[in-house]
């Protein structure tokens, strides 16, 4: 995880919106030079891709996306980059560039968005994404962050959420419920340091769970397998607000039903025990913890071969007729309908 560095306090009025953005985007070089012809500086950016290409936004809002009483503006910056990429590797495709729109209040100091652009920075770094322009403002109350990733792909390699038929396999990546656990324990945290403001959270042995929550990693190393292994998915999505409502968006947008062995479901062994601790089921939070982002995609049963000693992927499921509908078989070998039900849900059970 990230290091937090400088404690100086200089306001944002005393760089000027010029001179912020400067300040801010100096050390920004770029690393895709055939395709990034003009980044920052001018009224537009000026790209230019061989292949199609694809476009996402995300806007993440102070107080409904993110509580900064537990997440660094580090972290904050490399996630916010994260959110959007995912949405670009889901449609199997390659992040090249981003713009990053900010807007916050006064009660930000220039210190405090270097840190929100570190992270940024870091990001950009480990997944070869050139900054290319963005919007800076002022906010009456709080920081809304939105960024917007160019992703790059050739026509035969771009996939849909629309393309899974009867008995393609349902496949994901990594492993589930881990970043929901981590907001657990930050949330717990945050609430002992209410009551006593000198304890010192010892966090250690939820490292895992906690990074997964702050510092999650968007799957593009799957993008490059999966091309590695020669296996185009048939339908593709990420995770980020759960299994249960991602599978049925696919199922949905494929027009197909759905059967997923409980028993086949991705856990890693702190996602078990932390569960256990919280006393809640482990099923009901990889079904709809949400903010995993891992990659949800089928392949045709005739790819099996290629994917089925690979450590990054889990077969869990397979698809088939609509009019089957979409179920969970539990570990007792019940089938149980699936409902989709975000990351509140969890929450309103308590
Ligand atoms: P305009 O008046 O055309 O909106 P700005 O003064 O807002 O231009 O921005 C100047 C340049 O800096 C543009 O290239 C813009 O894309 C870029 N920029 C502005 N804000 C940001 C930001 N937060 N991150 C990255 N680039 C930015
Ligand atoms: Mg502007």
């Amino acid at each position: 995880m990230f290091e937090n560095t400088n404690n100086s306090k200089t306001k944002l009025s005393e760089l000027g919106e010029f001179g912020l953005i400067d300040h801010l985007t100096q050390h920004f070089k770029i690393k895709h030079t055939t395709s990034t012809l003009k980044s920052i500086g001018d009224d537009a950016a000026v790209l230019k891709h061989e292949n199609e290409i694809v476009v996402t936004t995300d806007l993440l809002v102070e107080g409904v996306h993110f509580d900064l009483a537990y997440m660094p503006l580090k972290h904050l910056g490399y996630k916010a980059v994260m959110v959007n990429l995912s949405d670009v590797y889901a449609m199997n495709a390659q992040a090249k560039q981003i713009t990053v729109s900010i807007a916050c209040s006064n009660r930000f100091t220039v210190e405090a968005l270097e840190e929100l652009y570190a992270g940024i920075s870091a990001a950009c770094e480990v997944y070869n994404v050139d900054v290319v322009g963005g919007d800076t403002t002022s906010s009456v109350k709080g920081m809304q962050i939105s960024i917007t990733a160019i992703g790059e792909a050739s026509k035969e390699n771009i996939t849909y959420r629309n393309g899974a038929k009867p008995n393609d396999l349902l496949v994901v990546s990594g492993d589930l419920g881990g970043a929901f656990l981590g907001l657990k324990i930050l949330e717990r945290e945050k609430e002992v340091f209410k009551v006593n403001p000198n304890a010192q959270p010892d966090l250690s042995e939820y490292t895992y769970l906690v990074q997964r929550q702050l510092k999650p990693e968007a799957r593009k190393d799957i993008v490059e397998l999966l091309a590695a292994l020669d296996v185009k998915p048939t339908a593709m999505i990420d995770i980020s607000d759960g299994l249960s409502s991602e599978m049925m968006h696919l199922c949905k947008n494929s027009k197909v039903g759905a059967n997923l062995f409980e028993d086949k479901l991705p856990l890693d062994p702190k996602v078990i025990s932390t569960c256990e601790e919280f006393k809640l089921d482990s099923t009901t939070v990889v079904l709809n913890g949400g903010e995993d982002y891992e990659l949800l995609f089928t392949i045709d049963q005739n790819d099996f071969d290629k994917i089925k000693a690979n450590p990054h992927l889990s077969v869990i499921g397979h698809m088939c007729d609509a009019s089957d509908g979409i179920h969970l078989i539990s570990q007792m070998n019940t089938k149980i309908p699936m409902k989709a039900r975000g990351w509140s849900a969890i929450e309103d059970e308590e």
